[in-house]
């Protein structure tokens, strides 16, 4: 048998925090428990908030922590021929329409019913009415596809107006084409996990075993984000914190 992949994939649109090296770490115990290898993907497909410095800050962090990645990591943003050709493969299948919807028209879903990630669940309109005019955006027709649990998530976007390509869809494409065998992530993508499953057995893919770890909280019980009161990686380093003092403060 081949040994078992895991990767960590993350999206350097602020800095890393302490719950991204949490993930991280998780991730190299598992694999080295496992005898496995540890891939690293940087998922910068927005590459209107990941920013050539945040990238590159991001690859630093993970450095500075010492994480036993394999070398050559996998950029989203130099990829986006492998999206295209799962689009069009769905496409093919008939599971795709165009939505030229903006933002202004879907203020008409703010009464709908929401999605795992409290967003409105699109209505259809232009699966039902055909695309009117301007760009669009490629959703997925999920009632086609026969799928029950990805329903929770309405028509998704596959590929967003502004950038081709998704994050559901490019996370499926990247983990079959890395042949990640082990995704182990936080739980806040757990819900998102049956797009991602429906998505594979569309296009064919192997299923990788799925685990959704805690996600590090504040003593208050709020999740960690990037945003300003939350101390990034960045910030306890230049406070004297060694990669140690943050293993130890993880549990690892
Ligand atoms: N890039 C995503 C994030 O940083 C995680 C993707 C995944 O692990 O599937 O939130
Ligand atoms: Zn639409």
């Amino acid at each position: 048998m081949n040994p078992p992949v895991f990767r960590f994939a993350p999206s350097p649109n602020g800095r890393l925090h302490l719950g991204h090296a949490y993930s991280a770490l998780l991730n190299e115990k598992l694999a080295r428990e496992a005898g496995g290898t540890l891939l690293l993907r940087i998922e910068d497909i927005d590459t209107t908030r990941c920013t050539e410095t945040l990238v590159q800050h991001c690859i630093d962090d993970l450095a500075w922590l010492g994480i036993a990645f394999e070398p050559n990591p996998r950029r989203q943003s130099q990829h986006m021929d492998d999206y295209r050709a799962a689009l069009a493969k769905l496409d093919a299948m008939g599971l795709l329409y165009p939505c030229t919807c903006t933002r202004s028209d879907l203020a008409r879903l703010k009464d709908a019913p929401r999605d795992p990630d409290g967003q409105p669940l699109y209505d259809g309109h232009c699966r039902m009415h055909g695309q009117g005019t301007g760009p669009a955006a490629l959703r997925l027709d999920v009632a086609k596809t026969g799928a029950s649990a990805a329903s929770i998530w309405g028509d998704v976007i596959l590929a967003r107006k502004d950038i081709g390509t998704s994050y559901h869809l490019s996370v499926v494409v990247d983990d079959a084409l890395q042949g990640a065998t082990h995704v182990v992530r936080g739980a806040d993508m757990e819900q998102a996990t049956s797009i991602h499953l429906l998505l594979q057995t569309l296009l064919g893919l192997p299923h990788p075993i799925y685990q959704h770890h805690d996600l590090i909280r504040h003593q208050t019980g709020r999740k960690l984000s990037k945003s300003a009161e939350d101390r990034s990686l960045a910030d306890m380093r230049a406070e004297g914190a060694t990669p140690q003092d943050v293993r130890k403060l993880l549990g690892f």
